[in-house]
């Protein structure tokens, strides 16, 4: 018999009764149940309940893929909406069912929030490298625009969007060095201008001003988005979560957390998958199963079809990623969220080494710079293709290093090694897919099953878009922008 437990908080305004799975803990950050919600410091108790159920009233599987009985003594539950992974995808897209219609949503995740590629996320919400015409051109701008009017609702409410999300309106400059990537760059401020975006061409006098401490010669230049804004990643997770669980009284939300999915359920008549299997429970699903796993979608779903007829590879692959974080950085402010124009061509899809089987030669190292909520200096960002493993590489971290103090000459100054008390090194690993944009849409053959993944380094900005636009189509809504080239079709 498996537990949950409830914890009530008290006084509770916002209703934020909270339901996690046994063993649900939050690695980094505890907010938990003790933690700010809204700014507002509560205390929690907790109590117990069981949730053992009964296969009554419920479809028999005769048709599993499950390659174990499923035995009489699972508990059973069920709800709506089943979203494998909570990283900042299967999070919003939990928020935008919760929000946007009466479903009921449960997330599952083999670890916790943020143990993905989300924690490692710098947090740039920005336009400035999106092409115009590209398949992702809109569903940037209008992520973009959904978290501008999430920041913005905030702000109404009272609430400090920078406290709840890290959000900060910084804008961004995307520089170049060379009298070809400036020519470039003029091209691209006349499009996104064109595209009615505000942007602007700087020369190297008007960037010496934004931007004090950049090296600057001739020969530098850079695009300004002022609208482009970052948030930090942990918060933003931290509020949806707690957003989410508001919903949890009701009984239209539940987590369950370090309990990984290793199968799914057909019913005997209709074939559609009606239920999944986890490590600890099994989970009934009425309406739709969203699988938002990150790098892991493609191995999961080749484990959950193995026994069925269906066919399918979804390509997406782990990128690994590093980003070094100093903490209470006082050398230099940065007025803007900085990126060289090598980062546009960088987290391009890489076919042809891809298929090489080269992939060990693909490291690069292209320098990204934002101040975080905390006064923190984040510099980035490594991309490389080595499996699994996330283990720290000292060797990156100093190309990083290395590549920064080329744009900001004052962080020659010092060693890295100064730095040693204050620093924090994180690493994730991207969704990559080999076309370079995510799969957003039905499961071939598996009509209630939804693949959302594949976001690469742009998960952040792209994930409100993405959770509209999967809900959308589960929920049979207009779609708010084409999401045919997203399209697991051809592409898996
Ligand atoms: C260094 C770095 C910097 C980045 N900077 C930015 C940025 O500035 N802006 C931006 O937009 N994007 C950025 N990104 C990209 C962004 O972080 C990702 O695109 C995004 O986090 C992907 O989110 P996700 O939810 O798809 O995947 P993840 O966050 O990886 O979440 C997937 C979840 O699925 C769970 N899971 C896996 N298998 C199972 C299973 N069998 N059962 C249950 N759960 C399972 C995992 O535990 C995990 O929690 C960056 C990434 C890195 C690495």
């Amino acid at each position: 018999m498996a537990s949950a437990s409830i914890f009530l908080s008290h006084p509770n305004p916002y209703r934020n009764d909270v339901v996690c799975s046994s063993r649900s803990r939050f690695r980094s950050f505890g907010f938990a149940c003790q933690s700010n919600v809204f700014g507002s410091k509560f205390t929690s108790k907790s109590i117990s309940l069981s949730t053992a159920g009964t296969r009554a009233g419920r479809p028999e599987f005769a048709s599993s893929w499950d390659s174990e009985p499923i035995s009489a003594s699972h508990p059973h539950q069920t709800f709506d909406v089943l979203i494998i992974g909570a990283g900042i995808i299967g999070l919003t897209i939990a928020r935008q069912f919760l929000t946007g219609s009466d479903l009921s949503v449960a997330v599952i995740d083999k670890a916790v929030p943020c143990s993905g590629a989300t924690g490692a996320g710098q947090g740039y919400i920005w336009m400035a490298p999106k092409t115009l015409g590209s398949d992702l051109w809109d569903l940037a701008l209008r992520s973009q625009k959904l978290w501008e009017e999430l920041a913005e609702s905030l702000s109404e409410q009272g609430l400090d969007p920078l406290e709840q999300l890290g959000w900060k309106k910084t804008g961004s400059l995307l520089v170049g060095r060379t009298p070809e990537e400036l020519e470039m760059l003029k091209r691209r401020v006349k499009q996104q201008c064109e595209a009615g975006l505000r942007a602007e061409y700087l020369s190297a006098t008007d960037l010496r001003i934004k931007e004090p401490e950049l090296m600057v010669d001739k020969d530098t230049g850079a695009a300004f988005l002022p609208d482009d804004s970052q948030l930090d990643a942990r918060r933003a997770v931290e509020f949806i979560e707690k957003g989410n669980r508001l919903y949890s009284s009701e009984g239209r939300y539940a987590e369950f957390y370090n309990d990984p999915v290793m199968s799914l359920l057909r019913s005997d008549g209709s074939g559609e998958v009606k239920a999944i299997k986890t490590s600890r429970t099994i989970l009934h699903c009425k309406k739709a199963i969203v699988v938002a796993a990150g790098c892991w979608s493609g191995s999961l779903m080749q484990d959950l079809v193995r026994e069925s007829e269906i066919v399918l590879d979804v390509p997406v692959k782990p990128r690994k990623g590093h980003l070094l974080v100093l903490e209470n950085f006082n050398s230099f402010q940065l007025n803007h969220g900085l990126m060289e124009v090598g980062y546009v061509d960088h987290h391009t899809a890489l076919p042809n080494i891809l298929a090489s089987g080269l992939l060990d030669q693909t490291l690069s190292v292209s320098m990204t710079a934002t101040m975080g909520a905390m006064g923190n200096i984040v510099l980035g960002s490594s991309r490389q293709f080595a499996g699994f493993c996330t283990e720290v590489e000292e060797t990156i971290i100093s190309r990083i290093w290395e590549r920064a103090g080329e744009f900001f000459p004052k962080l020659r100054e010092k060693p890295l090694s100064d730095f040693s008390k204050s620093r924090e090194v994180r690493v994730g690993l991207r969704p990559y897919m080999p076309d370079g944009k995510p799969v957003i849409g039905p499961v071939p053959g598996l009509a209630n099953v939804f693949l959302a993944t594949g976001h690469e380094g742009e998960g952040l900005t792209l994930a409100l878009g993405t959770a509209e636009m999967l809900a959308d189509m589960v929920l049979g809504n207009a779609e708010k922008i084409n999401a045919a080239s997203f399209a697991a079709d051809g592409r898996c």
